[in-house]
């Protein structure tokens, strides 16, 4: 049987570290806190914000949610924006995207404070991922993925790494910390020939494309690790990944599932970046 990579212990290891963190901060007289935007009440954006405060919370940062309308005119966004971005008081940023079609994202993205940059908007942070400079915050997602490989000891040097999925948000920035590990990374989307012999090909395969069960059993060599990005609601409205798991399972060495995979890690790594925000702040 495979060893499931759970979330779970991967979250609970970094949080240990984080409330060290915490209470360094605290000592020096800084109290770590994140601003989430909000625009508008997208489902998706309510649920990931709760999980957030709730992840906050246990860590010991505070959190404080500025929710503005969906039909709120650019001035106001961009004052709202603003004084998060100029309060002294907040380390780290999350703004919901996509934002509505009527505002210009790339007004505040000019502006944003690097350092409170916590899930890689900027173009200062991304120019960092793709330079291979760590000194940078990842994309939270991207990130996590790196979290979950470390904390099961899956070495990446040399490794055969197949990516499904090249968005900017998780494929591309995955790459490139992947390349940064001296990994061997081959990148697939939708365009790509013969899906199913490259995948077979890596000895590490991430599937990012957001297509419920897509990857199967045919596309995994034996022994292989998989990792699950995808959060998909299938056709009967249960929740899955990209993986199709009870047929992949048995031919991996390793497996992350969803739900319970990488997503419950993500807001672990919006945490450590908080924090980091606060440690660059007070420097
Ligand atoms: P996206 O739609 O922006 O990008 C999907 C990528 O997958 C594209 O590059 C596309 O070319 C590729 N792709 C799609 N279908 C494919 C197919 N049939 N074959 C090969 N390639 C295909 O999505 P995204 O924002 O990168 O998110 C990907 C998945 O990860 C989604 O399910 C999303 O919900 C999930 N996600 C999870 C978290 C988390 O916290 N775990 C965070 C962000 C995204």
């Amino acid at each position: 049987m495979p060893i499931v990579m759970k979330g779970s212990e991967v979250a609970a290891a970094m949080k240990e570290d984080m409330v060290k963190k915490v209470s360094e901060l605290k000592a020096k007289g800084i109290v770590p806190k994140l601003a989430i935007l909000r625009v508008g009440s997208r489902a998706d954006d309510l649920a990931y914000e709760k999980g957030a405060i709730k992840k906050m919370a246990d860590i010991g940062i505070e959190c404080e949610v500025h929710e503005l309308a969906q039909d709120v005119g650019q001035k106001d966004f961009e004052a709202e924006f603003n004084k998060i971005n100029s309060d002294k008081s907040v380390h780290g940023i999350l703004m919901f995207r996509p934002l509505p079609k009527n505002l210009d994202e790339n007004a505040v993205l000019e502006v944003i404070q690097p350092h409170k940059d916590s899930d890689c908007m900027c173009n200062a942070n991304i120019a960092k991922v793709f330079s291979g400079d760590l000194s940078g915050y990842p994309p939270c997602t991207a990130q996590a993925v790196i979290e979950m490989l470390d904390y099961y000891k899956i070495d990446l040097t040399g490794k055969r790494v197949t990516l499904v999925g090249r968005s900017m948000v998780v494929g591309k920035p995955l790459a490139m910390l992947l390349l940064k590990r001296n990994a061997t990374v081959t990148m697939c989307h939708t365009r790509t020939k013969d899906l199913a012999g490259t995948c077979r090909g890596g000895e590490i395969l991430i599937a990012a494309a957001g297509k419920a069960r897509m990857i199967t059993a045919d596309m995994v060599s034996e022994g292989a690790v998989v990792v699950d990005v995808g959060i998909n609601v299938d056709e009967n409205g249960v929740l899955c990944g990209d993986v199709d798991y009870d047929a992949v399972e048995g031919k991996t060495s390793y497996i992350s599932p969803v739900p319970r995979g990488v997503g419950s890690i993500t807001t672990s790594v919006l945490a450590k970046h908080v924090l980091r925000g606060a440690g660059a702040q007070f420097n």
